[in-house]
C-alpha cells in the first residue's frame, strides 16, 4: 500500500465488525472474559486479548497497528505523550551503569530527560550530529544506544541515518531515531537502518493539536544480547519480539503511561490527512522560508530546504517530497524577536509544532528554558532565534502576515535606537 492508502486502511482488520468507517472508540477501562481460564490465558500473554486498557486497548490497538504500516516496522507501542514513548523506549533496555550517546541538537525536553536519567546512573554523552570522530570517540563499554532526531528540533540539522546506522551497528549498539519533525511521509528511518522509532504523535500525525500522545515502532532487526542487556535476558525467547514483549509485560505496563482510546480515535482521524498535509506544510514552508530569505537579507534563515543549509544535500538525498515544514530565523536580538512574534496576526504563539495553523515561538525563553549555554548553543538555540511551524494556510496570506509584522519590527528598531 502507497503512504496516501494506508494512512487511510492500513491496520484496521479486527477492529470493527458492524462497517463504520472509522474504528470505534473502546472507552472501556476493562474487558470481560467468558471464563475464568480466558482471563489466565490473556495475562500469560498465551491468547491474544483484551483485559484492562493500561495494558492494551482496541482503539489504541487500530492506531497502533497504522503507524507500525507506515514507519515499517514489526510492532508498535503508542503512550500517553511523546516523551512517555521516548522514556519507555530508554527504559525498556537499560539499567544502571549504562550510557546513552546522543546527537545534541534535539528537543528541549528530551535533552532534560537525559538530565533526569543521571539521578538512576544512565548517562549521557553529547556530541555534534553527524560528526562520526565525535561519535566513535563518544562510545565506550557501557554504551549501550545510539539517539538522535531526524531533523533535529529546533537546530533543524538532518541527522544521515545510514551513516548513523552504519556507525552504531559496527559496534553493536541500537540505534533509535525520533521522527516526530520528518514524519514517515518523508522518510522511514527503519530502512535506513535505525532499529527502533519515536514519534510524539501529539505533532503531524495528530496534525490539529486535538490530543496529546506518542509512539515507538520496533524493526524487530535490532540482536539483543543478554551480557549487555540483562534486562532482556527472560524475553530473548520471543526472537525479534523480544523488545516489544518485555515492552508490553513490564516497562510500559508498570509505568503505567498508557494512550487513553478517546486520543488513539482523534489520531485516527487525524492521520488521514497526514500526506495531504505534510505536502502542503512543506511546500507552504520552503515558499515563506524562501520569501523571506530573499526579501529580508539581514534576517538568518536557516531551512533544510534552503541551499544555504549545510544539511540541504543530506535532505535531498534522504527525505522524500519535501524538506519538512519547520524553519528558523534569527532577526539579530530577543527584542526583535519578541517584536516580530507581537504584530504576527495570522501566526500563533504557541508552543508546539505540526498544527494545520501556522505556529511561533522563541525557544531560547520557552522549550529550551531549562537547557544550559552550551546546550543551547549545540541545540541551536539563540536568543534572537524565532521558530516557525508552519501550516496548511494560503501561502498569499502567510507570506502578507510576516511581511507587515517584518515593516513593524523594522520602525521597532528605528523607535528604539
Ligand atoms: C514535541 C516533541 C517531543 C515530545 O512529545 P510530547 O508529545 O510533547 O511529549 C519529542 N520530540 C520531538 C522532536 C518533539 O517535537
Amino acid at each position: 500500500m502507497q503512504f496516501n492508502t494506508a494512512v487511510l486502511h492500513a491496520g484496521k482488520e479486527g477492529i470493527e465488525k458492524h462497517g463504520a468507517t472509522l474504528p470505534p472508540v473502546y472507552q472501556s477501562s476493562a474487558f470481560q472474559q467468558s471464563s475464568a481460564e480466558g482471563l489466565e490465558k490473556i495475562f500469560e500473554n498465551k491468547v491474544p486479548g483484551y483485559c484492562y486498557t493500561r495494558v492494551g486497548n482496541p482503539t489504541v490497538t487500530a492506531f497502533e497497528n497504522r503507524i507500525t504500516k507506515l514507519e515499517g516496522g514489526i510492532a508498535s507501542v503508542a503512550c500517553a505523550s511523546g516523551m512517555a514513548a521516548i522514556s519507555n523506549a530508554f527504559l525498556n533496555i537499560l539499567q544502571s551503569g549504562d550510557e546513552i550517546v546522543t546527537s545534541a541538537s534535539l528537543y528541549g525536553g528530551t535533552i532534560d530527560l537525559f538530565h533526569d536519567l543521571e539521578a538512576f546512573g544512565i548517562h549521557t554523552v553529547f556530541v555534534e550530529n553527524n560528526n562520526w570522530k565525535a561519535f566513535e570517540n563518544a562510545i565506550h563499554e557501557h554504551t549501550r544506544l545510539i539517539f538522535a532526531e531526524t531533523i533535529g528540533n529546533p537546530g533543524l540539522d538532518v541527522t544521515d541515518i545510514k551513516g548513523l546506522s552504519e556507525l552504531a551497528h559496527a559496534h553493536d549498539l541500537p540505534l533509535i531515531i525520533d521522527n516526530t519533525t520528518a514524519t514517515s511521509y518523508l522518510i522511514r528511518p527503519l530502512e535506513l537502518g535505525a532499529d527502533i522509532v519515536v514519534n510524539s504523535s501529539s505533532k503531524y500525525i495528530n496534525g490539529n493539536s486535538s490530543a496529546i500522545s506518542g509512539i515507538l515502532t520496533d524493526g524487530g532487526r535490532y540482536r539483543w544480547k543478554k551480557e549487555k542487556y540483562p534486562v532482556l535476558s527472560d524475553y530473548l525467547k520471543y526472537g525479534p519480539m523480544a523488545y516489544i514483549a518485555r515492552m508490553r509485560a513490564a516497562v510500559f505496563r508498570n509505568m503505567g503511561a498508557c494512550l487513553a482510546p478517546q486520543n488513539a480515535f482523534l489520531n485516527l482521524v487525524g492521520i488521514e490527512t497526514l500526506g495531504l498535509r505534510m505536502e502542503r506544510q512543506c511546500q507552504n514552508a520552503l515558499g515563506l522560508a524562501s520569501w523571506i530569505q530573499e526579501n529580508y537579507p539581514e534576517v538568518k534563515v536557516n531551512f533544510p530546504g534552503l541551499r544555504s543549509s549545510p544539511w540541504h544535500e543530506i535532505a535531498k538525498r534522504q527525505l522524500k517530497y519535501g524538506y519538512g515544514a519547520i524553519f528558523t530565523m534569527r532577526v539579530g536580538s530577543k527584542e526583535k524577536a519578541f517584536a516580530l512574534m507581537n504584530h504576527l496576526k495570522l501566526a500563533m504563539k504557541v508552543s508546539n509544532i505540526g498544527d494545520t495553523k501556522t505556529l511561533v515561538i522563541h525557544p531560547s525563553s520557552t522549550i529550551s528554558l531549562h537547557s544550559t549555554a552550551r546546550q543551547k548553543e549545540e541545540a541551536g538555540v539563540y536568543e534572537d532565534l524565532i521558530r516557525v511551524s508552519v501550516g496548511i494556510e494560503d501561502i498569499r496570506d502567510l507570506i502578507e502576515d510576516f511581511r507587515q509584522a517584518m515593516e513593524k519590527t523594522k520602525a521597532f528598531d528605528t523607535q528604539s535606537t
